[in-house]
């Protein structure tokens, strides 16, 4: 590996059955969390505000202690390790950026901390500057550069102790949207390019989802589900990370014939539907259809016998650019259907039409 700041070897992450009580609270905000993460790889812990994301990973910087659990790193147990002692590099959602001292000092302050030489010091600096394409502005006050520069010097911080674990708590929430997308794919390249094992902190599901090789959705102090980005989207394990991850219409219904692992689930109001079901399922169950997996057809088209459909109305209608979003009517119940401008017909509310779908893009979640 070319790069100076490359692990040969990154240690692999595991959290077992980590826990945590807040004095005075009756409620774990995190409850036996258990992954693991292979070293080099990046996780980003996801969920909506106040699920334990935030708790997590300070459990696993050190910066708060857990009440049940432990912190592996590479197989040692760091639990009771401070967090001096951890060699982690850490970036704050607020960077917590000396902004009167210049960039060179600011990256410099962990490599002072622990006393390394003013030569070894300075080649570190410059290579971490290297790494987020800052040289040119080491002698730069902190406090005269843009978001997304601080956004570089507090990653040019953490990198520069050449940390065993790289931990990001909502690093691009103070950037505005075409900076944050910039910069996801930055650090992802300077994450895979040092092969540092990395957790990052979001609510944004676009983020974890194009940024983390393993994405842990959480819910009220939980995990809900692991798994590849694909996985979680593809395959979501429970009504709540379906409705999370991206866009689903949900539709409840009763389970009425299963075969070849497809089943027929009858939603009332609406019809009996065939989607796609894993493992054996039964009574009451909940049908997952991506809007951007659903087509609308004029009523009465055949369908392919591998595709299911249910006549509807088209309620309204919104162009947004690349897409068109849909609201359709089926009997009593409301599905968003999304369209490539262009891809088909653009629908006027009122028209009738069938709603279709490959039945192996439909999926049937657990009760
Ligand atoms: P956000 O996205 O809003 O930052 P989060 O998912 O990171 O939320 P945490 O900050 O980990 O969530 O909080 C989890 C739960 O623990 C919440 O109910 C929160 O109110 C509670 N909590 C967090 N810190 C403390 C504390 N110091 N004392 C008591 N309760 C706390």
């Amino acid at each position: 590996m070319s790069d100076p700041l490359a692990r040969e070897d990154p240690p692999e992450l595991r959290l077992d059955a980590l826990s945590k009580v807040y004095p005075g609270q009756r409620e774990a905000a995190v409850s036996e969390v258990s992954l693991t993460l292979p070293g080099g790889r990046m996780l980003a812990l996801l969920g909506p505000s106040g699920c334990g994301k935030t708790t997590t990973l300070r459990m696993i910087a050190g910066l708060v202690k857990p009440t049940g659990g432990r912190v592996l790193l590479a197989g040692d147990d760091l639990t009771r390790t401070p967090v001096h002692r951890r060699g982690m590099g850490m970036v704050f959602q607020s960077y917590a950026l000396f902004p009167h001292l210049d960039v060179a000092r600011n990256v410099a302050f962990g490599l002072e901390m622990r006393n390394v030489g003013k030569a070894e010091r300075r080649k570190r600096v410059a290579e971490a500057l290297d790494l987020v394409r800052l040289g040119h502005l080491a002698s730069r006050r902190v406090g005269q550069l843009s978001g997304g520069q601080q956004q570089r010097v507090a990653l040019a911080r953490a990198m520069v102790v050449r940390p065993a674990l790289l931990l990001l708590d909502e690093p691009l929430s103070n950037l505005d949207a075409k900076l944050r997308e910039a910069m996801r794919d930055e650090i992802r390249e300077l994450q895979r390019a040092a092969r540092v094992t990395t957790v990052f902190v979001t609510h944004d599901q676009d983020e974890a989802l194009s940024m983390a090789d393993t994405v842990a959705v959480m819910s009220e102090g939980e995990v809900a589900q692991v798994g590849a980005p694909e996985e979680i989207y593809e395959r979501p394990a429970t009504r709540f990370v379906a409705d999370f991850i991206g866009r689903a219409n949900l539709l409840t219904g009763t389970v009425v014939a299963q075969r070849d692992g497809v089943a027929e689930v009858a939603v009332e109001g609406c019809g009996t539907l065939r989607a796609r079901a894993d493992g054996p399922v039964s009574g009451e169950v909940t049908v997952l259809l991506r809007p951007h997996r659903l087509s609308l057809l004029p009523a009465g088209t055949a369908a392919s016998a591998d595709a299911d459909r249910l006549s509807g109305t088209v309620e309204s209608a919104s162009y947004t650019g690349g897409l068109i979003s849909y609201r359709v009517r089926l009997g009593d119940r409301r599905v968003s259907v999304e369209q490539l401008t262009g891809s088909g017909p653009a629908w006027a509310p009122g028209s009738e039409i069938d709603v279709t779908w490959p039945v192996a893009d439909a999926r049937v979640l657990a009760a």
